[in-house]
């Protein structure tokens, strides 16, 4: 169709007010203005204090656009940016100073680590800890400082994929010293409370256990640091995501679930926070028979990389579905580390590669919002 432009778009929304204090254009509100097909969306940056309360503004500036000929559908999203930190108003606002308005900016960062990455999953059991351990892994493979932050609090596993036992010592009582395996530096829960206990944390239990895993820990110098985000987009997910300060996202999705939608939603959660999302693993892709080695593709393959096209993210990795994988990660020696020379290493290491250059060349940090057209 192409009838809808963005100029038309930013016309409709001069039109929308944010009270007294001008039109959401003029006021350089309005970033990331995308069109496809009659479908449109765009974020509404806000002062994060005023956050719930410019919800009927959000609906407002939708309506007014939906009713644009030519339109078929807007999501509008509300995006925090650092109050005082927006230069005049931008008269044409288009992605504007993403970087410095980035909330991630205000979130501390953690003094002797380079960069966070989230790897994160819409539900559990899709792979996302076996993806985690062996993308931090790959990453030291390919000559990084690494560490790993379980921050499945619930359902801590990297005791189980690093093999490490034992409980982390202070020197100072206060400082936790990381466990370190397979050349990465390690923290989780799960060292500091037994697996089997049943663990009935409250919300600001948990928030306040992941920030003493995050900041409590000698982690030295580290090049990247990889957190294993607690499975699901829930509130509780959205609250870590934004107090970690995050350079960027995975997003491990098995090929049933990026039809059934669930890579969405945590893409949309992270997009809700600014996190940039560094792109889909694929994971339990296609499966490997161990007796002749034929490639069966049991959940019809190649849905993950037309999603991440459709979704405007980039398609990072298919790991196989294979044994060997699930035995070397529930055994304490993850395959990148069991097999460095093996096929699957190659492709965790790829990957890692990949993320490294997305986080290491800022490219995550500069992207403009990207917002889900659909
Ligand atoms: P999540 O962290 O998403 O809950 P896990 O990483 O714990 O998932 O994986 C769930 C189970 O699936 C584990 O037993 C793990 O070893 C196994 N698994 C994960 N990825 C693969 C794979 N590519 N091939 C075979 N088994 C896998």
């Amino acid at each position: 169709m192409g009838a809808i432009t963005e100029d038309a778009i930013l016309a409709a929304l001069r039109t929308v007010r944010d009270g007294e204090r001008g039109d959401l254009v003029g006021l350089g509100m309005i970033s990331g203005v995308q069109t496809k097909d009659g479908h449109v969306a765009f974020a509404i940056e806000v002062d994060p204090a005023r956050g719930p309360a410019l919800e009927p503004l959000r609906r407002s500036a939708e309506k007014t656009v939906e009713a644009l000929p030519g339109v078929l559908s807007v999501s509008a999203v509300l995006t925090a940016h650092r109050a005082g930190s927006r230069p005049a108003p931008a008269p044409a606002a288009k992605a504007g100073p993403r970087a410095a308005a980035s909330p991630a900016a205000n979130r501390g960062a953690i003094p002797g680590v380079a960069a966070i990455v989230a790897v994160a999953s819409g539900k559990g059991g899709v792979g996302k800890s076996t993806t985690a351990v062996n993308l931090a892994l790959g990453l030291a493979a390919n000559g990084l400082k690494v560490g790993i932050l379980d921050a499945d609090i619930y359902g801590p596993s990297m005791p189980r994929m690093t093999g490490i036992s034992g409980r982390p010592t202070s020197h100072d009582g206060r400082i936790l010293e990381p466990m370190e395996r397979h050349g990465v530096k390690v923290m989780s829960i799960g060292f500091l409370v037994p697996e089997d206990t049943p663990m009935i944390w409250r919300g600001p239990m948990v928030m306040s256990a992941l920030q003493q895993m995050l900041r409590d820990v000698n982690w030295g110098t580290l090049d990247v640091l990889v957190v294993d985000m607690p499975p699901g987009t829930g509130d509780a997910q959205l609250t870590m995501a934004q107090q970690v300060p995050l350079a960027g996202a995975v997003i491990v999705s098995t090929p049933q679930d990026i039809a059934l939608l669930d890579a969405r939603k945590g893409l949309n959660m992270f997009r809700k926070v600014d996190v940039p999302v560094l792109g889909i693993v694929e994971n339990m892709s296609y499966f490997c028979c161990p007796n002749c080695g034929h490639r069966a593709e049991i959940f019809g393959h190649g849905g993950a990389r037309r999603e991440a096209e459709k979704l405007g993210t980039e398609f990072l990795a298919e790991i196989p579905l294979d044994i060997a994988i699930r035995e070397t990660s529930d055994g304490g020696h993850p395959i990148v580390a069991a097999e460095p020379d093996g096929p699957h290493a190659k492709v965790y290491r790829a990957l890692a590669a990949r993320v490294w250059e997305l986080v290491g060349t800022g490219e995550a940090r500069r992207a403009p919002p990207r917002i889900v057209v659909q």
